[in-house]
C-alpha cells in the first residue's frame, strides 16, 4: 500500500468508529470561559484546576522573567540554556517535595520518555498500571524492557507480576491521579509490594501535583510515600507547561548523562521558569482555592447523582461521566456545546472501547453558577 493509500485507509476507519479528533482553534481555552468565535462557553474541559492560567501574580512574573532573560533560553541545558531561574525552581521543588533532586523537562510527555528510555534495559520489566497515560505506555514499549500492564489500582495484581522472575531490574508505573477517570492509586499499597520485590516505583502526579494533598503536595505526600522517581507535571495545576523528575542525587546525575530529552532539547525559556516559581507560590499558599474546588466537586457530586450515567469513583477535579458509546458521547458533547457549556467527549483509543465518556473538568476558578447550569443542562440531556 502506497503511503497516501494508507493515511487514507487510516483516517477513513476513525471516521467511520466516530473516533477522528479535530481541534478547534480558540481566542481563549484556559480559565472559566472558552471563547471562540466571539462566542463564550464555560469551560469544564480545561486541566487548569486551580485556575493559575490567569494568576496576576504568575502573568506579572512570566514578563519580569521576559525582561531579565528575554523569552528564549538558547540553547540545551547542558550547553547555555540552564539559568539561575531554571536552578532556583528545581531548588524549590526539591525543597517542597522532599527529594535531593529535581530536574526540569519542557514536558511531562518528555520526562516521561526521557526517564524510562534513560533506565530500562535489556532483560528488565517494566509493570504498569493498565490505564498509565500514553507517554509512559508508549516509553515502556518502545524500550527494550518487557511491558506488563497490571489491573487498573490492583497492588495484588502488581505483586502477581513482579514475583514472576526477571533477570533484570524492575520497575512499577502508576499515576497518582488517573487522568480519564479521576481516581487515586493505592500508592502505599503498591509502595510496599514494590519495595517487597526490590523494584523501583515511578509515579505520574500530573494531576494530583498542586492540587491533592495537604498544600497541594501531590498524591504521594498525601499517600505518606515516597516513590524513586516521582513525574510532576506543570500543564495542569499549576496552569503553565512544562515537568520536573523527582528522584535522588545519584539519579539525577544519571540523567543528566543519559536523558536524551534533556541533553538534545532546548531548555525551556528562563521565563516560564520565573512564572513556574511564581505558580508554586501560589500552589502553597493556595489552601482557599484547593477549598474552592472541594466545594465544586461536592456541588457537582450531589447534583449528578440522578443521571442515568455512571458517575466515577473520583473525589478529584476530573469528573467523568461514562457514557459507553462513541457517539453518544459525542451527542452530549454536542447538546452541552448548544448550552454553552464545553466539555469533550473522549474516546478510544484514550479509554478502553465501550468507555466513551463526558470528561468533566472542575476547576476553582468556576462559580457555583457554573455548576448548577453544567448539572441543569446534563438533566435535561438525560430527559432527552
Ligand atoms: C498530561 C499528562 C502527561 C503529559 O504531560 P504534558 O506536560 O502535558 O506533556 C503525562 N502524564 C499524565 C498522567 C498526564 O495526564
Amino acid at each position: 500500500m502506497s503511503w497516501q493509500a494508507r493515511i487514507d485507509e487510516a483516517l477513513e476507519q476513525r471516521r467511520q468508529h466516530g473516533l477522528l479528533r479535530t481541534r478547534t482553534a480558540s481566542q481563549q481555552g484556559s480559565g472559566r470561559w472558552r471563547v471562540q468565535d466571539g462566542r463564550r462557553w464555560r469551560n469544564f474541559a480545561s486541566n487548569d484546576y486551580l485556575g493559575l492560567s490567569q494568576h496576576p501574580a504568575a502573568i506579572a512574573a512570566w514578563q519580569q522573567g521576559a525582561a531579565r532573560y528575554g523569552i528564549g533560553s538558547g540553547a540545551s541545558g547542558h550547553v547555555t540554556g540552564y539559568s539561575e531561574a531554571h536552578a532556583g525552581l528545581e531548588q524549590a521543588l526539591a525543597d517542597w517535595l522532599g527529594y535531593p533532586r529535581a530536574l526540569l523537562f519542557i514536558s511531562g510527555f518528555a520526562a516521561n520518555q526521557a526517564v524510562i528510555a534513560a533506565l530500562a534495559q535489556k532483560h528488565d520489566r517494566i509493570v504498569a498500571d493498565r490505564l498509565s497515560h500514553a507517554s509512559l505506555l508508549e516509553a515502556a514499549h518502545l524500550s527494550p524492557a518487557t511491558l506488563t500492564r497490571f489491573r487498573h489500582n490492583d497492588p495484588e495484581a502488581l505483586r502477581a507480576a513482579l514475583s514472576t522472575p526477571c533477570d533484570g531490574q524492575q520497575l512499577a508505573i502508576t499515576e497518582g491521579v488517573f487522568s480519564m477517570d479521576g481516581d487515586s492509586a493505592p500508592l502505599a499499597d503498591l509502595a510496599e509490594v514494590s519495595r517487597a520485590a526490590q523494584a523501583w516505583l515511578m509515579v505520574d502526579d500530573a494531576h494530583g501535583i498542586g492540587v491533592v494533598g495537604e498544600g497541594g503536595r501531590g498524591s504521594c505526600h498525601a499517600a505518606g510515600i515516597q516513590p524513586e522517581l516521582l513525574v510532576v507535571t506543570f500543564g495542569k495545576g499549576f496552569g503553565i507547561s512544562g515537568a520536573a523528575v523527582l528522584c535522588s542525587e545519584s539519579v539525577a546525575r544519571y540523567l543528566e548523562q543519559f536523558a536524551r530529552h534533556l541533553i538534545y532539547s532546548t531548555a525551556m525559556p528562563p521565563a516560564q521558569a520565573v512564572a513556574l516559581q511564581a505558580a508554586l507560590t501560589c500552589i502553597q499558599q493556595g489552601d482557599a482555592l484547593r477549598d474552592r474546588l472541594q466545594r465544586h466537586i461536592q456541588r457537582f457530586r450531589d447534583g449528578a447523582r440522578q443521571l442515568p450515567w455512571q458517575l466515577s469513583a473520583s473525589h478529584t477535579a476530573i469528573q467523568p461521566l461514562i457514557v459507553g458509546d462513541n457517539q453518544a458521547a459525542l451527542s452530549l458533547s454536542a447538546a452541552l456545546s448548544a448550552r454553552g457549556i464545553w466539555c469533550s467527549a473522549i474516546r478510544p483509543p484514550t479509554v478502553p472501547p465501550g468507555t466513551a465518556r463526558l470528561r468533566i473538568t472542575l476547576t476553582a476558578a468556576h462559580e457555583d453558577e457554573d455548576i448548577d447550569v453544567l448539572l441543569e443542562a446534563l438533566h435535561d440531556a438525560a430527559r432527552g
